[in-house]
């Protein structure tokens, strides 16, 4: 997951409380997410939902609210629907949401994603178990996107994002190539990077990459 500043005011067509999927919605969403699925964090997916975060089950409020509108894939909402209702909230200031959950990309694309809750409360183990979920089952719900099309997806960020550490670390590299590489590294570490929580996590757990990119990824606690 990765941090949303969600922009206010709300999109003016919420108020006439006839659509939650009006033009201005949509775009101020996909501004805000960063055109990423907040929970698997693909980019530009197939197909992309207005996700109610709690569940509205017909209540009015629920239902037009902008705090509860969120960005999301149609295969997160699928998992998701009304047995998810307690997710950590990446809009919200107070949740570290990278800290709280370890993403560990597969080391191959047919190999499991490993998700980890490094917080002991509901809400994160809940979060955790649901990504893990999207990336590893399949459901009936929607044969396009896959679990093998995740993880290969997924894997092949991953992959390039190793490449450019490798050419870092490779004493055969020459000075403008490692250069190079500690830019691309930077340059993946950003917010509207795919996966961003799989990157980061990688320099979390290494010393030397943490190095790199310690001014450029949020701060612990924020
Ligand atoms: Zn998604």
């Amino acid at each position: 997951m990765f941090k949303v500043a969600r922009s206010f005011p709300p999109p003016a067509s919420l108020a006439a409380r006839r659509s939650y999927t009006g033009d201005d919605v949509l775009e101020a969403l996909n501004r805000d997410f960063l055109g990423k699925c907040y929970i698997c964090e693909t980019q530009e997916p197939l197909s992309l939902n207005v996700e109610h975060f709690v569940a509205h089950e017909g209540d009015e409020e629920l239902t037009y609210s902008w705090n509860n509108l969120f960005l999301s894939c149609a295969r997160c909402n699928n998992f998701k629907r009304h047995h998810y209702n307690n997710l950590l909230d990446c809009t919200d200031d107070r949740v570290d949401v990278l800290r709280a959950i370890e993403h560990i990309a597969p080391a191959s694309p047919g190999a499991k994603v490993r998700v980890i809750a490094r917080l002991p409360d509901e809400s994160t183990r809940s979060t955790a178990e649901l990504i893990c979920r999207i990336f590893n089952e399949d459901n009936t719900g929607n044969k396009r996107v896959t679990s093998a099309y995740m993880k290969k997806r997924l894997f092949s960020e991953y992959a390039t994002f190793i490449r450019y550490v490798n050419a870092y670390i490779d004493q055969n590299t020459i000075k403008e190539d490692r250069d190079r590489a500690v830019l691309h590294i930077r340059h993946m570490m950003r917010d509207a990077q795919q996966y961003s929580a799989f990157l980061r996590w990688v320099a979390l757990n290494d010393p030397t990459i943490y190095a790199l990119v310690e001014d450029v990824i949020p701060m612990a606690g924020a």
